[in-house]
């Protein structure tokens, strides 16, 4: 089998160039194309012809092909499908801020949480997407674009802490300074609350900074909406959460999509901060993206449609509504009142369905 010189660390990439009888300084060379885009050895010009022929016998480049690119009017937010060697698809958003542009990624092909609000749990999981598969995200879009990528947030579908060993392999590589070089605090892991993931991420990457899908002041409501929270609860969550911080000393983001009259009255709110009173966090409310269910999820083929391990929610919410603009924005100022730090997140490419929750969603469909 050849192998896969994206998904390779420098250090595992010299120990390859030295197993097929080359120098490791090649490495330096290599590791510099693959981060360019180019995914041809053919095309990497300053190696010698006779080692170009023999990388192309004996190893091969991780390539995410476009397979179609939607470009929103309203903000030039870039949406990409891309298509993986197996057949299957997924999805990723190039987002242009004033601070620096920044790339969405999604970290499995479809998603075993069955967030009952979130389109990309419909289908299940198909699978974990590997290391190469992330950055390849990254790498193909600053290649489409032309710009450089700042920031990236793993905040696509999946869920990256079901993904972990996969997960730290990217984060190691796309902060490799001989690659892309990203600073670990321009990364953001976001998580539906995997607890013991939540511990070991602290220790390995205590400079990444995490983002926790909340989305409720109580375990009631949390329990009909993130069948996680049954397994996680919010006290156990947020004792993590309090752990995390005092390792990292970084503040951490809650994720809060509000849905009318479901988690967005004065009640919650006042219980919201209530909850997160006395933490160094920042909530980011997003009013919620609406999403359909597709008619028939079967058509994606997925491998589990249930989440393994995990019960179903209590209450299934069949379509639920986003909170009235009026109603957000008394809940930002409750939480502000009681100095709980809150945005009300502008959404960005919603006319192309790239917002929150959105994702997969039309490819399901067609
Ligand atoms: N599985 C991880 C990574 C996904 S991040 C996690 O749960 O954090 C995507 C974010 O968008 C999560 O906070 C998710 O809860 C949120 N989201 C999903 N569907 C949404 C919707 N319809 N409207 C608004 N936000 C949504």
């Amino acid at each position: 089998m050849k192998t896969d010189c994206k998904g390779l660390s420098f250090t595992e990439l010299e120990a390859f160039l030295i197993s097929i009888g080359e120098p490791k300084y090649r490495a330096g060379q290599i590791f510099r194309w693959l981060y360019r885009g180019v995914y041809d050895f053919a095309d990497m010009t300053d190696l010698s012809l006779p080692l170009r022929e023999k990388l192309q016998q004996v190893a091969t480049i991780t390539q995410l092909v476009p397979e179609k690119i939607q470009i929103s009017k309203q903000d030039g937010t870039r949406k990409y499908l891309f298509g993986l060697d197996d057949g299957n698809a997924i999805e990723s958003v190039f987002l242009r801020y004033h601070h620096g542009n920044s790339v969405c990624i999604s970290s499995q092909a479809g998603c075993r949480m069955g967030c009952s609000f979130c389109a990309s749990a419909f289908g299940g999981l198909c699978r974990n997407l590997t290391a190469a598969e992330m950055i390849d995200q990254v790498v193909a879009i600053e290649k489409d674009t032309g710009e450089r990528v700042s920031n990236v947030v793993i905040m696509g579908t999946g869920e990256p802490f079901d993904n972990y060993e996969n997960l730290s392999r990217f984060l190691e590589l796309i902060h490799d300074s001989r690659g892309l070089g990203l600073s670990y605090r321009s990364i953001t892991v976001s998580t539906c609350g995997i607890i013991p993931k939540i511990e070991v991420f602290a220790r390995d990457f205590p400079t990444v900074n995490l983002a926790i899908s909340l989305h409720a002041p109580n375990d009631e409501i949390r329990d009909q909406l993130m069948p996680i929270n049954k397994k996680y609860p919010i006290a156990d969550l947020l004792a993590a959460c309090k752990a995390h911080t005092e390792l990292t000393n970084r503040r951490i983001t809650f994720e809060y999509a509000l849905i009318d009259g479901i988690n967005d009255r004065e009640e919650h709110a006042k219980a919201l901060a209530k909850l997160l009173a006395g933490m160094l966090c920042h909530v980011n409310l997003i009013p919620l993206n609406k999403v359909e269910k597709p008619a028939s999820p079967e058509a994606d083929q997925p491998i589990s449609t249930n989440p393994a391990d995990l019960p179903a929610p209590a209450g299934h919410l069949d379509q639920p509504a986003p909170a009235a603009r009026s109603s957000a924005e008394a809940f930002r100022k409750i939480l502000e009142s009681r100095g709980i730090n809150a945005t009300l997140r502008r959404e960005m490419g919603d006319d192309i369905d790239a917002a929150c929750g959105q994702l997969r969603l039309r490819n399901l469909k067609t």
